[in-house]
């Protein structure tokens, strides 16, 4: 049950709790639910005023790339030459954007010439010189300027690296139309943004840019953000962002500016759930076998207030799969490193019955996962199989 990248060849079962059943994993298990990258994706190809493209980092996996392109995903928000590879190794049509304001020396000449990558990203004029250096024909490119957007709506903010006020913004789309090439904004409201509003405070801020610049901007990605529901937090739906979204757009002028989001963890998030075993109880303590290391490395970065409620799951007598039931306690979730930081900054909220060799699946566990996951102390989540 190694990796395999062909999505096909994975493990096929009905329900969770029948890969649980058949598989009784012993190393943390990825089921992929190729019907809810569909949803996923049909709220945003359905509902969003513009084009949609997918945030690589939130999990480059080719299953999760390939999942969304089969459900009508064709553009890509790639921050690096590696992600742009990535893509476009699986599906040569894929439209890749270079989303990143500070790349690395020769990589956007590479994605230019060799991938035909026409849309980039700049914060700074050292950025849009060497750009401009770099690919040499700038009436081909749309540069994107990015501005601060540090409105507070999110649980991870995106602003505090990236991204220049609307002063300084304003001079570098000045310099963008002098120098040939399209003049575009963009922004990020900061990620497992709970606020709709966010949105249309920072195309408000577009707007004054806008108008401080007197240059006409040929596009406008409003970026990612966009929240998964996550066990514990039933985010606002996203109806309400697009009708935000689309309010604050009308207010902004030409109706000819293509529109654009970057969702990342909104598109990968549900597709994937993740089943892990608890290897040893020891009073109020779960020794898990994945962690901080593995599939939950976000955790230290994310602050929810809620905490998590999961699903235990044990093998009855006759090998049947059932749900734990019974009061629940708050336990402290280890991973299975030897460092002490590896565990769950926040309680998981389980059935006190939960025993030894029990399982406990974690829903909405698509986004910053699998990408940020460490071969640290000799232990790295890697088994799939498809659910649906
Ligand atoms: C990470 C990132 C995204 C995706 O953000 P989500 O919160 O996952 O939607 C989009 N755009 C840029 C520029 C990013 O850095």
């Amino acid at each position: 049950m190694n990796a395999p990248n062909r999505f096909d060849a994975l493990p096929h079962f009905a329900t969770a709790m029948k890969a649980i059943e058949s598989l009784k994993p012993t190393e943390p298990l990825y089921l992929v639910q190729p019907d809810k990258f569909a949803g996923a994706a049909k709220q945003f190809l359905d509902g969003f005023p513009g084009d949609v493209l997918y945030a690589v980092k939130a999990n480059p996996h080719p299953i999760a790339i390939t999942n969304l392109w089969n459900a009508g995903i064709r553009h890509f928000d790639t921050a690096s030459l590696g992600e742009i590879e990535a893509v476009k190794s699986l599906f040569p049509g894929a439209i890749c954007h270079f989303m990143a304001p500070v790349r690395l020396p020769g990589q956007a000449k590479a994605a230019f010439e060799k991938h035909g990558v026409t849309d980039f990203v700049v914060d700074s004029a050292a950025e849009l010189d060497k750009l401009l250096s770099e690919t040499g024909k700038p009436a081909k490119l749309r540069v994107f300027v990015r501005l601060v957007a540090q409105l507070g709506g999110a649980l991870l903010e995106m602003s505090s690296k990236y991204g220049c006020r609307p002063e300084e913004a304003a001079k570098l789309l000045k310099r963008v139309r002098v120098a040939g090439a399209a003049p575009c904004l963009t922004f990020h409201v900061g990620s497992q943004c709970l606020s709709p509003f966010s949105y249309a405070q920072a195309i408000e801020i577009a707007q004054r840019t806008i108008a401080l610049s007197g240059v006409e901007i040929a596009a406008l990605d409003i970026g990612g953000g966009f929240p998964a529901a996550y066990s514990g937090q039933e985010p606002p739906p996203y109806h309400w962002y697009f009708d935000m979204i689309k309010e604050a757009l009308n207010t902004l002028g030409p109706a000819k500016l293509n529109i654009m989001c970057e969702p990342g963890r909104a598109l990968c998030a549900p597709g994937i759930s993740l089943v892990t075993q608890v290897v040893m109880r020891r009073g109020d303590r779960l020794y898990m076998n994945d962690g901080i290391y593995g599939s939950f490395d976000e955790q230290r970065f994310i602050s929810f207030d809620e905490d998590y409620p999961p699903t235990g799951i044990t093998l009855d007598t006759r090998g049947k799969a059932k749900l734990l039931s019974g009061e629940k306690l708050p336990f402290r979730a280890y991973g299975p490193t030897c460092d002490s930081a590896d565990v769950l900054p926040r309680p998981v909220l389980l059935p006190d019955s939960i025993a030894n060799g029990d399982y406990v699946l974690f829903g909405a566990m698509g986004a910053y996962t699998v990408s940020s996951r460490s071969p640290f102390n000799g232990y790295y989540p890697d088994s799939w199989a498809v659910i649906g």
